[in-house]
């Protein structure tokens, strides 16, 4: 009988590994990928839907390159329980699936419970956090719309680490490039629970310093404990109360829902899962390969788009290998590049690459990998929405 891989989630990290156990195991090996959704939609230039420049159609693909293509099964559910003894899925549909291995690769779960009000503001559609890209995206858009030239719009970011590090930086600037033309007597306020600006740091500062004086405000130090969404207000531990139009609250973020249930999360006070870097097999369950954000990142290693991509090879790799009776690849490579919009034209990048070093099983960054741009240009710009379509069509097509 043929071997049966069995992916949980359709984004970065699994639709990778689907395709990819397909392509290198010559079409031997059978994959099902189980997503809730209709289609993939990408949170990398789902901040463009909130500047205006693009629509949510322009982040979606179909999942049938990968049904079509490569002969992977798509089903269209959520996996609501793994049982890793018996080694079978069920799902919320009511059918048990069974594994030879499983892929999780469920991204993130944005941990409401950790912001007072901010559950009971996100359900009633007052406060969105949009990061994770679909119909909160556009609602988003809708109320920075509807808000009045001269209004205030908020972000507040959660401490490290958390899905994308530059993610709310590029949105806070996006959305200053589409209040700049559209209702210029706007403001943008950012409160970071970090310190100081996680990723490009001194790119983002001097954008906001020169090409938006006057519409953006950084405050680091700013941890949100909670909300009041009828006086659009959020309060921080030390910090003054802020108010403003539009609140954009993220907090803080683990491992996707299915992989805390099935105890995969067994990292920083259970936040994130470990697995072994070399394969990407959990640590907590035989024949689990846990992928992207979900897992427990080594130093240098964003929670990014690219990196799942990245993961979903590793793991492929490994998982062709194991049920070939192979050898497992003793030192794999990720690659990361993370562009940044800055307005709905210009960008910037960070970009680095990571080897498996055995000794100390973790990844490191290749020294002299990688850097970041002097500064923002319109042609990063061409070269971040090719980077776009081109993992797009690795991913799914
Ligand atoms: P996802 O891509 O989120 O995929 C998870 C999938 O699992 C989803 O489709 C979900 O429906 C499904 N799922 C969840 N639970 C279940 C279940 N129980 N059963 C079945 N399916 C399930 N990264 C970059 O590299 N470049 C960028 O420019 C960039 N920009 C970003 C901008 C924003 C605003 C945001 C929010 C993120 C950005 N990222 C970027 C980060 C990137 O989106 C994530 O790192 C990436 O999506 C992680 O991949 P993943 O496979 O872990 O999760």
């Amino acid at each position: 009988t043929k071997a049966k891989v069995v992916v949980i989630g359709g984004g970065y990290g699994g639709a990778t590994a689907a395709k990819y156990v397909r392509l290198l195991s010559d079409y031997k090996i059978d994959v099902v990928l189980i997503e809730p959704q209709a289609a993939f939609i990408s949170c990398p230039i789902s901040n463009l839907v909130l500047g205006g420049s693009k629509q949510i159609g322009d982040v979606t693909t179909a999942y049938t390159g990968l049904s079509k293509n490569h002969g992977v099964t798509v089903v269209r559910d959520m996996a609501s329980a793994i049982d890793t003894a018996k080694k079978t899925v069920t799902l919320a549909g009511g059918a048990t699936i069974a594994y030879d291995k499983l892929v999780v690769s469920p991204g993130i779960d944005l941990m409401y419970g950790s912001i007072e009000g901010l559950q009971q503001a996100q359900a009633a559609g007052q406060i969105l956090q949009a990061w994770k890209a679909g119909a909160e995206t556009v609602a988003l858009r809708k109320q920075l719309e509807a808000m009045p030239d001269g209004g205030v719009y908020a972000i507040t970011i959660p401490e490290a680490p958390y899905r994308c590090p530059p993610g709310p930086y590029e949105r806070a600037s996006v959305i200053a490039g589409y209040f700049k033309t559209a209702k210029p007597r706007s403001k943008v306020l950012i409160l970071d629970a970090n310190p100081d600006v996680t990723s490009k740091g001194p790119l983002f500062k001097k954008v906001w310093a020169e090409q938006y004086k006057g519409i953006v405000e950084y405050r680091g130090q700013h941890k949100a404990t909670a909300v009041d969404a009828k006086a659009g207000v959020v309060k921080f531990d030390v910090q003054e109360d802020v108010k403003a139009n539009v609140l954009n609250v993220l907090p803080s973020m683990r491992a996707g829902a299915i992989a805390v249930q099935t105890g995969l999360n067994n990292m920083a006070n259970n936040r994130w899962c470990g697995v072994n870097y070399q394969s990407f097999e959990s640590t907590a369950a035989k024949d689990v390969f846990v992928l992207g954000d979900s897992i427990q990142i080594a130093p240098a290693m964003p929670k990014s788009g690219h990196m799942a991509n990245s993961h979903g090879k590793v793991a492929a790799a490994a998982i062709v290998a194991q049920l070939s009776g192979w050898e497992i690849n003793p030192a794999p490579m990720l690659t990361n590049t993370c562009y940044s919009f800055v307005d709905n034209k210009n960008v910037v990048h960070v970009a680095s690459v990571h080897e498996y070093v055995a000794a100390e099983k973790t990844f490191k960054t290749v020294a002299g990998s990688g850097g970041v741009s002097p500064g923002p240009t319109e042609l990063e710009g061409v070269y971040a929405l090719n980077w776009a379509s081109n993992i797009w069509s690795d991913t799914l097509a």
